[in-house]
């Protein structure tokens, strides 16, 4: 087996292995938060932290944290929990951080006590004022030497929703001078008097994320704590947290940063996804253009190509821009292993074969998968009556063009060579039927002489009387640009790609009459595509996932 250099989170936690930590100390979590549907940056997330826990055989904890209720909702948590899921990872337990609402306000009260937190009764922009620069110390609130006894009243008070919301909130006591901006006496609780997705009305007061994460991950004796780079400054405040909870020499958690993942024309983020849904740019969370988990799944990406994709890129330090034809290759590559060939016409043209008796029909054999022998087979039905695609006939070309022209053969993919003969023309000179004969000896598969005769140029095709209609949707990238939030000046909706959806007609072959929702192909010369849920008894929907790059080698 081939031996993988281990990532810089992997290095960590080896070296940890040698000093303080054993196999069983180890424990992950992915911790996401309920206000919108993953992405697939947040996929690269899943696959570090489980891929982890797969690796040293440690539990990885699902924990929704959950501390702000004017964003969270159970949609959100329920469709977290499936996309997780559908990508292959199973989680120890489901953890939430409102489920530590008690402990957090109990510690908080320990802190009030031991001197650590006090009730600031400042606006907040009294206290942003006082925060100091980088080089210049901060100012100490008015109320920083509070007395416990009346700390504690106030906490109580604020936690009851007995003061106005913006009245109060509870700030560590840290240091005003600290060279780390963030350690200037941080705001642990807010006054929010609003319900609550888990726990309704009971809390009138909200952790702030600093003070519920790193305790989070203590209560669930998680070891690493994984998080992006934009956290590092925090880490200092994480700790401080940390060791006022916990006992001397006692394992706590570590937070240690990872770059965050971007890809090129799109958007990585839910509050701007959540602006292409509400402006109903996209139809939903699960547009297929969306690089949401759900909408990649919707538009036929397979779970082992996002997991592909978020393993091929790695770990980083440095954020950087991946570029979206990387992600293209890691499911035109999984699909080549996995999706059936069919044939679809996208635009097509009328082909008699004259010579073929009228009324006869035949079902020839076309193999599932030249990648996959176990894939089988299925049949295709052969009459005097096809479609073609437009593009794949002129009446003359040059030499280099490998398709049908008049005097000129090609192969029917799966059924004959056919010859070019004439063409019906309407009367302003549109091309309407091109009338063909065809070599009879010449069925693919057949052994016969014929049938290995070489031709340049294989076609895909349907038989018109067979052919089933169906919708397609063929998606091209959501932004025009590489990166729409690089132009500050602009809003990043100003580069939506205005043509990132057709919706087009297609004759397809009746074996993908019964194929369902998520069922994905390939249309052989076009691209992969996937049955989308739009799909009824009586219209096949087809999402294209990516077009194929290479035509057939003949
Ligand atoms: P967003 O801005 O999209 O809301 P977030 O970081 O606020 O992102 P969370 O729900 O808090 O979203 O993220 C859960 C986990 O996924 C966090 O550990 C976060 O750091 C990680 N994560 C989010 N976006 C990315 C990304 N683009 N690349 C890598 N990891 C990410
Ligand atoms: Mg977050
Ligand atoms: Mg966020």
């Amino acid at each position: 087996e081939e031996k993988k250099s281990l990532n810089f989170i992997e290095q960590i936690i080896e070296e940890d292995l040698k000093t303080d930590y054993t196999l069983s100390d180890l424990k992950f979590r992915f911790p996401p938060e309920p206000n919108g549907f993953l992405h697939i940056g947040h996929a690269s997330s899943i696959c570090l932290n489980f891929g982890l826990g797969l690796k040293y055989n440690a539990p990885v904890n699902l924990r929704f944290d959950d501390t702000n209720p004017l964003k969270e909702e159970t949609v959100y948590v329920d469709s977290i929990k499936s996309d997780v899921q559908w990508l292959g990872f199973e989680w120890a337990q489901e953890c939430y951080a409102s489920d530590y609402f008690q402990q957090l306000y109990d510690w908080a009260v320990d802190l009030i006590k031991a001197g650590d937190a006090y009730v600031d009764s400042q606006t907040s922009e009294e206290m942003a004022s006082q925060k100091g620069t980088p080089t210049q110390p901060g100012t100490a609130s008015p109320y920083r030497n509070r007395s416990v006894a009346e700390n504690l009243e106030l906490f109580e008070a604020m936690k009851n929703g007995e003061t106005g919301e913006k009245a109060h909130v509870l700030r560590a006591k840290i240091d005003m001078a600290s060279p780390n901006m963030i350690m200037r006496d941080p705001v642990m609780y807010r006054c929010l008097h609003k319900a609550h997705h888990r726990t309704g009305n009971d809390w009138m007061i909200y952790p702030m994320y600093d003070w519920a994460h790193g305790e989070s991950d203590f209560i669930e004796s998680v070891s690493h704590s994984f998080c992006t780079l934009e956290f590092l400054p925090h880490r200092e405040l994480y700790n401080w947290f940390v060791e006022r909870v916990s006992k001397p020499g006692e394992l706590v958690p570590k937070q240690r940063e990872f770059a965050r993942r971007n890809l090129s024309h799109t958007v990585v983020s839910k509050r701007k996804l959540a602006e292409l849904v509400e402006q109903k740019i996209v139809s939903s969370w699960d547009d297929p253009r969306m690089p949401t988990i759900s909408g990649l799944r919707r538009r036929g990406y397979t779970p082992e190509s996002i997991r592909t994709f978020a393993d091929s890129i790695g770990i980083g330090k440095r954020e950087n821009m991946i570029d979206v034809a990387h992600l293209e290759f890691c499911v035109r590559d999984d699909l080549n292993q996995k999706a059936p060939r069919v044939m679809g016409v996208m635009d097509p043209l009328k082909v008699v074969i004259t010579n073929y008796p009228e009324g006869q029909e035949e079902w020839l054999t076309a193999e599932n998968n030249p990648e996959d022998e176990s894939a089988g087979e299925h049949e295709v039905p052969f009459s005097r009556e096809l479609y073609i695609e437009q593009e794949d006939f002129k009446e003359e070309a040059s030499r280099k063009f490998f398709r049908l022209k008049l005097g000129k053969e090609v192969r029917l993919k799966n059924a004959y060579i056919i010859k070019a003969e004439d063409v019906v023309k309407d009367n302003e000179g549109n091309i309407l039927e091109v009338h063909c004969t065809y070599d009879a000896e010449s069925k693919s598969g057949s052994g016969t002489e014929a049938s290995q005769r070489k031709v340049k140029g294989t076609l895909h095709w349907v038989s018109i009387p067979h052919a089933v209609e169906a919708e397609v949707r063929l998606y091209d990238r959501l932004f025009s640009v590489e990166d729409p939030t690089a132009d500050k000046e602009k809003d990043f909706l100003d580069f939506v790609n205005p043509e990132s959806l057709q919706v087009s007609k297609a004759y397809v072959e009746p074996y993908l009459k019964s194929a369902k929702a998520e069922d994905k192909f390939q249309f052989q010369r076009i691209g992969y595509f996937c049955v989308d849920r739009d799909t009824t008894e009586d219209k096949l929907v087809f999402n294209r996932t990516v077009t194929l790059r290479d035509n057939w080698k003949n």
